[in-house]
């Protein structure tokens, strides 16, 4: 597994199976925030970085959604460490609970077993939730209680799956697995709101300054759109 420290108080933890596969430890004074848990076979580089170079606990597991390959490591550390905390957005809980199936899907799937996330409220506009140093930002489309976690003081934000990269520039999610394109890219706005100074997706490298591009981006998506090739329901 890779590892990479990207400001002061995050580090990105990656593997590669046919796709880059990143999760975020979040240094904290009581412990780490786990953003994302990847696939299951990232528990053991999970867990020998929490000991071996924080020499911290795994306190609080957050996720951006949940789709498998965000979930998979979760039942290896709750193993490792059972008072660990699991938190998602309330509107994204049945669907990876296995209830509901996700837009745009034939069958219902569980990726987490239910019971044991906890819903994140009161995200959507205005007011900010937060979980240990980050926000939370309520961000649909790729799924439909998809969320972003910015890490306010070190300017950085965990973006899961509203974008792809390439070379540095924002790329939109992968359509297939994407519930509503034109939604996830009005979603994007966040990056406007924050303006970060570093935006990490899950499926590619880091952006930097990405509120510069952001305009471009949303220009080509809106032209993709009005040629009908991306924007399955
Ligand atoms: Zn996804
Ligand atoms: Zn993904």
């Amino acid at each position: 597994m890779k590892v990479e420290r990207i400001s002061e108080h995050v580090w990105s933890l990656s593997t590669w199976v046919i796709i880059p596969i990143h999760v975020w430890a979040v240094a904290e004074k009581d412990g780490i925030t786990l953003v994302d848990a990847g696939i299951s076979m990232m528990s053991k580089g999970i867990i020998a970085f929490a000991e071996k170079t924080l020499g911290k606990p795994v306190r609080r597991i957050v996720l951006t959604h949940g789709h498998s390959d965000h979930t998979g490591a979760i039942s290896k550390l709750l193993a490792k460490y059972p008072d660990a905390g699991v938190w998602a957005h309330e509107i994204e809980i049945p669907y990876m609970e296995g209830r509901m199936a996700y837009p745009g899907r034939k069958k219902a799937q569980q990726s987490v077993q239910p019971g044991l996330a906890q819903p994140i409220a009161g995200s959507a506009d205005g007011e900010t939730t937060r979980i240990g140093g980050l926000s939370v930002h309520l961000t649909p489309g790729h799924s439909p209680g998809h969320v972003v976690y910015y890490h306010e003081q070190d300017g950085v934000m965990l973006a899961g799956d509203l974008f792809t990269s390439k070379k540095g520039r924002l790329k939109k999610p992968m359509p297939m697995f994407t519930a509503d394109m034109a939604e996830a890219v009005r979603s994007s706005e966040i990056v406007r709101k924050l303006r970060p100074k570093r935006l990490e997706v899950c499926h590619g490298n880091s952006v930097l300054n990405p509120a510069d591009q952001l305009d471009a981006y949303q220009k080509s998506q809106r032209l993709d759109a009005g040629k009908g090739v991306s924007l399955p329901r």
